[in-house]
């Protein structure tokens, strides 16, 4: 029989993942299909019975996307590492009656910047903006990766405060407020790790943070010339990348949680990219 997986958020239009993950199974072969469900957001508990609804006809494994990864958490039975220190899942996997929760964006980040883009981290200085969802699951990953530094700004000093604490790598990790900034010279690599894209706007990151040997990473993908990475353009920054590649390394990573196989992933990433300039 056809294993069934499906990715679950609200809005769920836009969603890549189905692409994604049937491409995926027609490379490695996998018998599954992969479908888009959009989740209730009325009232609080529907969530855990869509998960429950599509567990019970059957389904394998689902991903989960904004707006529910939290929920998703919260009804584990099982949590990773990463997902515990995020808070939040954005994969799930169904097994002996069990909800196993794993958080795949901060390797999926990690192994589009370090193997896709050939920039090992070891010894850098890497400056991350925001201390959401995003940057929670990506911490411990990217100490894995021993950057020399690892500053977290954001806007809310308090949450990257609280964060870096609960991660606890004094001397490696600095939580900061973006005035701060100023003072700390340049970054060998920067992530936008912020929400501010999505809305055209910009972090209050001071200029002087760009290295022109250096690389801007924009979490937020297919909307060309961020004005992050237009800022980071004009600081004359020329190694600049946009999340697309991080979409699909976290996809190739639940893919193979959950099939036991890695699929490739560059040609997939080449198709979905839509160029910066
Ligand atoms: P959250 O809503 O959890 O966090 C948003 C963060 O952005 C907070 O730190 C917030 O700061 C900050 N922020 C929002 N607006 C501004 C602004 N105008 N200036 C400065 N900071 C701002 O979002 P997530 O962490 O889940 O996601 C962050 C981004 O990453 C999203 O755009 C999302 O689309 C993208 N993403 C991409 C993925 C991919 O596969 N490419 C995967 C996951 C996420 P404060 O705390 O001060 O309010």
């Amino acid at each position: 029989m056809t294993d069934q997986y499906a990715v679950v958020g609200n809005p769920i239009g836009h969603t890549k993942s189905p692409l994604i993950h049937g491409l995926f199974a027609q490379e490695t072969q996998q018998d599954m299909a992969y479908t888009a469900i959009e989740g209730p957001l009325n009232p609080q508990e529907a969530f855990a019975g869509t998960v429950n609804a599509f567990r019970a006809a059957g389904g394998k494994g689902m991903n989960v996307t904004a707006p529910f990864k939290l929920k998703a958490f919260a009804m584990a039975d099982e949590r990773s590492e990463r997902a515990e220190l995020a808070g939040a899942a954005n994969a799930l996997r169904f097994e002996d009656g069990r909800i196993v929760a794993e958080n795949f964006d901060g390797v999926g980040l990690v192994r589009d910047i370090e193997v896709n883009l050939n920039l090992p981290m070891s010894g850098k200085r890497v400056l991350v903006l925001g201390s959401g969802g995003a940057v929670r699951g990506a911490l411990l990953p990217f100490l894995a990766a021993r950057p020399a530094e690892l500053v977290v700004a954001n806007r809310d000093v308090c949450k990257a405060e609280t964060l870096a604490a609960q991660v606890g790598a004094p001397g490696l990790l600095l939580a900061c407020g973006y005035r701060d900034l100023e003072a700390m010279g340049c970054f060998d690599l920067v992530v936008n790790a912020t929400s501010a894209s999505l809305t055209g706007e910009l972090p209050p990151v001071p200029p002087t943070v760009f290295s022109p040997v250096g690389t801007a990473y924009e979490l937020v993908y297919g909307k060309g010339l961020t004005p992050f990475l237009r800022l980071a353009r004009n600081a004359g920054v020329l190694g600049m990348a946009d999340g697309v590649g991080m979409l699909v390394e976290q996809a190739a990573a639940a893919f193979e949680w959950w099939r036991g196989v890695r699929p490739r992933t560059r040609a997939i990433i080449d198709q979905l990219t839509v160029p910066l300039n």
